[in-house]
């Protein structure tokens, strides 16, 4: 499908830190995009299942998970559950995921096998035809295995959340080398769609200058709405609910909602500049 009718746009929320605010974003950010409007797919492909939970998709009821799309070859209909934020579906995760390793590393196009199904998705090749999604966000594992790579040869860009400490542009520099080894192998369009900063403590200067930092590094990649840290964001999961939902007046779920306008306003202007030549 040419580009410019594709209506899709793939992101993986990606940073090979752990607990720097991925499962979160991707939650909260795909909520954000639901209420104004968009139509959004969440990819869990993290085995710990976290943001399955925290959208409350009970371990119980995750009967098709990603593992069935990228190791049976299910289809992306099959496997997406609707969930209490109309617009937003999820393909959950389970623990059951680790094995992926293994039953994939002989297998056929096995980097592909999360991009082959989004395709099939787009296409209408699954038997009768979807609303497309305006975003799909994949919720990345932090290590760099075969479901990273699944997300990263599926994504037109990665959304990297960065949680404002010291030690914030370590992880960056591995995601980095990370990045540019997908695009010399498996997929060299990909971009780096924006750096989001995360539990941003305005009481706290370390706060704010590893937020300067990042922005002399990355420039106007990196998004005006920083995400504070805010104890009504780390409570909601435990209710099985997005911040937006649980408290839509906190100041996590305003910036998200900050960040959900500034992300289509963005993607919108990319889309309407004249492709390079
Ligand atoms: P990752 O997916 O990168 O491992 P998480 O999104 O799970 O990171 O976040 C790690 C922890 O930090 C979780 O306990 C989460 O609830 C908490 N957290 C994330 N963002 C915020 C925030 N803005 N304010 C407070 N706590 C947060
Ligand atoms: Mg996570």
């Amino acid at each position: 499908m040419p580009e410019s009718e594709k209506k899709t746009r793939v992101l993986a929320v990606s940073n090979q830190k752990g607990g720097v605010g991925k499962t979160t974003t991707a939650i909260n950010l795909g909520t954000a995009l639901a209420a104004i409007g968009e139509k959004v797919l969440i990819v869990d492909m993290d085995p710990q299942g976290n943001a399955s939970t925290g959208l409350g998709v009970p371990r119980e009821t995750r009967r098709i998970t990603i593992y069935d799309v990228v190791v049976d070859g299910r289809s992306i209909h099959d496997a997406a559950v609707p969930t209490a934020v109309p617009g937003l579906h999820i393909i959950p995760a389970d623990a059951d995921m680790s094995g992926v390793e293994i039953e994939l590393s002989q297998a056929d196009r096995r980097s592909y096998r999360l991009r082959d199904a989004l395709e099939a998705q787009a296409n209408g090749r699954t038997g009768y035809d979807p609303e497309p999604y305006d975003y799909v966000l994949i919720d990345c594992p932090p290590s760099l295995n075969l479901l990273t790579l699944n997300a990263m040869a599926a994504a037109d860009g990665v959304l990297v959340p960065l949680q404002c400490e010291f030690f914030a542009l370590e992880g960056l520099t591995q995601l980095m080398k990370t990045i540019d080894m997908v695009r010399q192998s498996l997929n060299p369009a990909l971009e780096i769609q924006g750096l989001v900063l995360t539990m941003y403590d305005r009481r706290n200067a370390l706060s704010g200058q590893v937020a300067a930092d990042v922005r002399g590094h990355f420039g106007d990649k990196v998004y005006d709405a920083v995400i504070p840290r805010n104890v009504r964001v780390s409570e909601a999961p435990s209710f099985g609910k997005p911040v937006l939902i649980y408290d839509l007046k906190c100041t996590g779920s305003q910036a998200y909602l900050r960040l959900a306008k500034e992300v289509v306003g963005r993607e919108r202007r990319r889309r309407a500049e004249p492709a390079a030549a």
